[in-house]
């Protein structure tokens, strides 16, 4: 026992390589920015992070996926120079690019063209970028953005809002057509304009990033609490537009409940969104607006909701005897308002792919001879929690929580305590881990949903099910796994990762996923589970979106954009097909 805790410590330290858990920091060569925005030129073009971070997968972990999916091999990849030379020259008015904030440049035109979803790796990867945008603006103020919603209805311009470009669903991609498109990018808005200390609200521009955001609050004591997994990258506009929600949601809350309100350009005028506490003034303006995927206008500048930092944080793992009982355990814990920050829970598969992909094949042994002693077998999942808040409230949490825990026969110690702190160390750089996977032909995307826990089972039965057989009339394997990311007294989000095989060009590839996405989203459609608990809709999940709302939601929703940008400018296609 001894021997395996030190086992896990040593890996546990960032100066090693492989360890227990995937998510960890020792195989990168550089920390995450933890200060301020990442210039885009410092991230890779054609996928995800900073160019001097990486992440190795162990090659038993990699041995793993393949045993499911077969032999792969490796796509090839165009260079930059080669996509470059696929730019074509701006058709943008000289009106617009004689704008300060305006560049033509094609690297600019280039990395604002695409996102991180599947096919946006498939068209960087493969040099079939499809449409480019015109010119990319970088506005500074408000009165920029008006400047070029103005000029932009002048010369009837399509607009596209860009954070952080991080979207998964086909949110910033600029589509043929007529009209010059003009993408916005929000980077140079990425400072904290005012803190209301008495109301602890903090007022941003919206092309703040994650990092950018806590390290300003920090200096005054305070925190969001907004952790997506893009966290390193993804914006605060982008946040409210999507609807996104951050990992420990259950303490901090998902970004409706930060989002206090601000400023939003519409091609119909400014529209302030007032920030009261709450209101009963009618339908609610801020709720109306989020998740408006850049349709409705452009946040400029967005006042968050703020907390103290807190006195303590912690991360733990447990593993549970089987899944029904992991999920017990998080429904009565949420139900019973036990104050933790988060809870996530890895179904049995996902449980054993995780300590593959993190370990050497003597740590693994290691871990499974421990929790093998203690009574877990292969049906054993992986639960992580946190709690953050001071140190009395912490504790009375995990005092109770522990309770629970030990009802349902978990397994928690030291060695899982390492392993919670070693995942919270990780976690932001577990996207780099896709293309790592890339280079080697194995193909990885997630699908994510949310329902009631009276139809978590079966949602979640349904969803690895459509995922792995999608591929069965080209006789490939789909390996698939899930966990709950996120717990609400009602239900739970369901987060399911894939891999398949490359197959032996970029456009068959994207088939195969295609197949794979439309088994996924079509499990969906019994009005039971929605088509986003947090990527939101974008153009890859818009003709999924009838099922949820009905045609009358649909109208609804359309009429409310068209009021606001009725010539249809602000990023058409997304959200709702056109
Ligand atoms: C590796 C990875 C992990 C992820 N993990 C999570 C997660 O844990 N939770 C989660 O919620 N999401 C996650 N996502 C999805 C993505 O990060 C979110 O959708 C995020 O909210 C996008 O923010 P962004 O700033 O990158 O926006 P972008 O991708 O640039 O844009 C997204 C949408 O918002 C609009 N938009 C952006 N800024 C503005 C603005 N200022 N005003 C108006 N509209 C705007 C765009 O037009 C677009 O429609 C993940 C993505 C990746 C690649």
């Amino acid at each position: 026992m001894s021997k395996i805790k030190s086992l896990i410590r040593k890996t546990a330290t960032p100066a090693n390589t492989n360890n227990p858990i995937l998510d960890n920091i020792a195989n990168s060569d550089a920390p995450i920015n933890m200060t301020a925005n990442t210039p885009i030129e410092q991230t890779r073009w054609n996928g995800w992070g900073n160019i001097n971070i990486n992440k190795k997968v162990s090659a038993h972990g990699a041995k793993l996926i393949k045993s499911h999916i077969g032999k792969t091999k490796k796509l090839n990849s165009v260079s930059l120079a080669q996509v470059l030379k696929t730019v074509p020259k701006s058709r943008l008015p000289t009106a617009i690019t004689e704008l300060k904030t305006v560049s033509i440049d094609q690297e600019d035109r280039l990395r604002h063209a695409r996102g991180q979803s599947f096919p946006d790796w498939i068209a960087m990867h493969g040099g079939d970028f499809e449409v480019f945008p015109d010119g990319v603006a970088f506005p500074e103020s408000t009165a920029d953005v008006e400047i070029l919603l103005k000029l932009a209805s002048e010369h009837d311009l399509i607009v596209i809002p860009f954070g952080g470009g991080t979207s998964v669903a086909g949110h910033i991609n600029p589509q043929k057509g007529s009209r010059p498109i003009l993408t916005v990018a929000m980077s140079k808005m990425a400072q904290l304009i005012d803190l209301d200390n008495e109301s602890q609200i903090a007022t941003f521009g919206a092309g703040t990033q994650g990092p950018a955001v806590e390290a300003q609050l920090d200096t005054h004591g305070y925190r969001l609490g907004h952790y997506p997994q893009s966290w390193e990258l993804s914006t605060l506009g982008g946040w409210i537009a999507a609807r996104s929600s951050g990992q420990q949601s259950l303490g901090y809350g998902r970004i409706e409940q930060m989002f206090a309100g601000g400023t939003l350009v519409t091609p119909q005028g400014t529209l302030n969104i007032a920030d009261f506490p709450a209101s009963a003034a009618g339908p609610d303006l801020r709720e109306m607006m989020m998740g408006t995927e850049g349709r409705a206008g452009i946040f400029t500048e967005v006042k968050m909701r703020v907390q103290h930092q807190p006195e303590e944080e912690l991360f733990k793992v447990a593993f549970m005897p089987n899944w029904e009982v992991g999920k017990e355990v998080l429904r009565q814990a949420v139900q019973k308002n036990i104050r933790l920050s988060m809870l996530r829970l890895s179904n049995a598969v996902e449980t054993d792919a995780h300590l593959h992909l993190g370990t050497t094949p003597s740590q693994f042994l290691a871990i499974s001879t421990y929790l093998k002693a203690r009574g877990l077998s292969s049906d054993k999942v992986m639960l992580t929690y946190g709690v953050s808040g001071d140190k009395a409230q912490n504790k009375l949490a995990l005092t109770e929580f522990n309770k629970l825990l030990k009802q349902q026969g978990s397994v928690t110690g030291k060695i899982t305590d390492i392993m919670g702190s070693v995942w919270a160390h990780g976690r932001f750089k577990f996207p780099y881990l896709r293309g790592t996977l890339w280079e080697k032909g194995i193909m990885v995307d997630t699908f994510e949903t949310a329902t009631n826990w009276n139809h978590i089972d079966e949602q979640m039965q349904q969803m690895q099910e459509a995922v792995q057989n999608a591929l069965a009339d080209e006789g490939e394997e789909v390996m698939a796994f899930t966990h709950i990311s996120h717990v609400y007294k009602q239900g739970a989000s369901l987060y399911t990762t894939y891999f398949f095989r490359a197959a032996q060009d970029h456009a068959s590839t994207l088939s195969r996923w295609q197949k794979i996405k439309h088994a996924a989203s079509s499990s969906l459609a019994n009005g039971t589970a929605t088509i986003s608990h947090q990527h939101g809709v974008g153009r890859d999940h818009a003709p999924y979106l009838a099922a949820e709302k009905g045609k009358l939601g649909i109208q609804v929703t359309s009429d409310m954009l068209k009021s606001l940008d009725p010539e249809q400018r602000m990023n058409p296609g997304v959200l709702i097909e056109d």
